[in-house]
């Protein structure tokens, strides 16, 4: 290894956990989606500097903003040819998802194995400080070190360093992958069951089956134009780990809309914060990430997530008597009374599934309904994200042709 480093401490500029600060980002990043994106995408520039990329994660993660959002403008602008890149990436979201709708058992080993390998580091002393130095940045193998500085100070990380980072904890560090990915859920401010769980299976050869992600120092030097170097010791050879096969179960989803229906009471979850039918007279709880999960959360992702919850339950005034963290605390509230239906946005997987299960079954004992609904979005593309990512890619222009023409004065 190389001598322990102390990189700077990243800095971390403020991200607004609102749809119009989405809308902002956008905005900024539209003109560098195109071409550019698809030259630039790769570089790491440094926190601060991430001009390569969008930076959209967060309000994609919780729905301040959905894909129709961001594609339609970025398509607009560059032609599909040109944004093609962009589009595939923001796919990348939508077929992970999907993947994990197919196979939500997935979603239950990877938690009984974080519990495994937790049990395994309360017991286990070197494993314990291995991973500590890890989490902290003080491994010695300064480009890993910096990054998971700058997860800790910022809540974010290019695509990049997250496959090099994943890539030397699994292949040089030899740590457990859930922990790591276990890590990263709890620290990103977009911190998705889906997208970060499989990508980590995806450096690991498990999503892939056999095909693994090796970080190399000459890679890394290239695509942080040698800021960064994780010096000589890097694993050589990436073996696939095993697991057994993703039992894959049949896709059953609640009625599709693209526009959410006005019903009298609306449950607000941190995966869809933005697009919610107009106040009016409905009421709007939110249900917060749940208490394991919210345990050790980051600060930047726990502040992310109860801002943008907050401000989607009581736009620009206090949330606190309407956001709960628990299912037991939502249904004691007296804003629980008055009403005979609560509907929501779906999710079949994760904690939130985990959330919206247990909700449904405590409103049935009281002859009441949860009337869960998916995003059209997802419905149509869904179907196709059974296998690898190639049989939504071939869909793309079909499910970009409907998008079109359901945006306002679409063909
Ligand atoms: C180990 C590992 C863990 C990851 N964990 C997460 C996670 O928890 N949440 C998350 O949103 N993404 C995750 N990703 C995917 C990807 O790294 C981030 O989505 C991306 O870096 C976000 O930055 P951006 O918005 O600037 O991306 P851009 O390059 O600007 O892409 C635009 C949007 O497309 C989507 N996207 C881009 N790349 C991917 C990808 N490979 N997989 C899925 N969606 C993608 C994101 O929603 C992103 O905001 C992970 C990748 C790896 C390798």
């Amino acid at each position: 290894m190389t001598q322990p480093s102390t990189p700077a401490r990243p800095s971390a500029a403020p991200w607004p956990a609102t749809r119009e600060a989405g809308f902002e980002r956008l905005n900024r990043f539209l003109p560098r989606a195109g071409t550019r994106y698809a030259q630039s995408r790769n570089f790491d520039r440094g926190a601060g500097r991430h001009e390569a990329v969008s930076c959209l994660s967060p309000y994609l993660r919780h729905g301040l903003l959905e894909e129709p959002d961001v594609l339609l403008p970025v398509i607009a602008r560059h032609g599909r040819e040109a944004a093609a890149k962009f589009v595939d990436e923001v796919f990348w979201r939508t077929y992970f998802r999907g993947w994990m709708a197919h196979h939500p058992e997935i979603w239950q080993r990877y938690g009984s194995s974080v519990q495994e390998a937790t049990d395994q580091r309360r017991a286990t002393a070197p494993l314990d400080r291995a991973l500590t130095a890890a989490e902290q940045g003080q491994t010695g193998i300064p480009a890993f070190d910096h990054w998971a500085q700058e997860l800790l100070a910022t809540g974010y990380l290019h695509n990049h360093a997250r496959m090099w980072f994943a890539s030397i904890w699994i292949f040089t560090l030899r740590l457990p992958w859930v922990l790591g990915a276990d890590w990263f859920l709890r620290q990103l401010m977009d911190g998705d069951p889906a997208s970060n769980t499989l990508g980590w299976r995806w450096v690991a050869g498990l999503h892939t089956r056999g095909k693994t992600y090796l970080a190399r120092r000459d890679n890394i030097l290239r695509f942080t134009d040698g800021r960064l170097d994780p010096g000589p010791d890097l694993a050589r050879e990436a073996l696939a780990l095993e697991d057994a096969p993703a039992q894959r179960e049949t896709l059953q989803l609640p009625p599709a809309t693209s526009a959410p229906p006005l019903a009298e009471a609306w449950l607000v979850t941190d995966e869809f914060c933005g697009s919610l039918p107009d106040a009016g007279d409905s009421l709007r709880l939110g249900l917060a990430c749940d208490e394991q999960l919210a345990a050790a959360r980051g600060e930047r992702a726990a502040s992310f997530s109860a801002a943008a919850l907050g401000q989607a339950v009581n736009p620009g005034a206090d949330s606190s008597n309407r956001v709960f963290a628990t299912v037991d605390g939502l249904l004691s509230s007296p804003l629980a009374e008055g009403w005979q239906e609560l509907h929501c946005w779906s999710v079949p997987f994760g904690p939130v599934a985990q959330q919206l299960d247990q909700l449904e079954a405590a409103l049935a004992a009281r002859g009441r309904r949860l009337v869960r609904w998916t995003r059209a979005h997802d419905a149509r593309a869904w179907p196709h994200a059974r296998r690898g990512f190639f049989g939504l890619k071939k869909r793309i222009p079909a499910l970009l042709d409907r998008l079109e023409q359901e945006a306002p004065g679409g063909a």
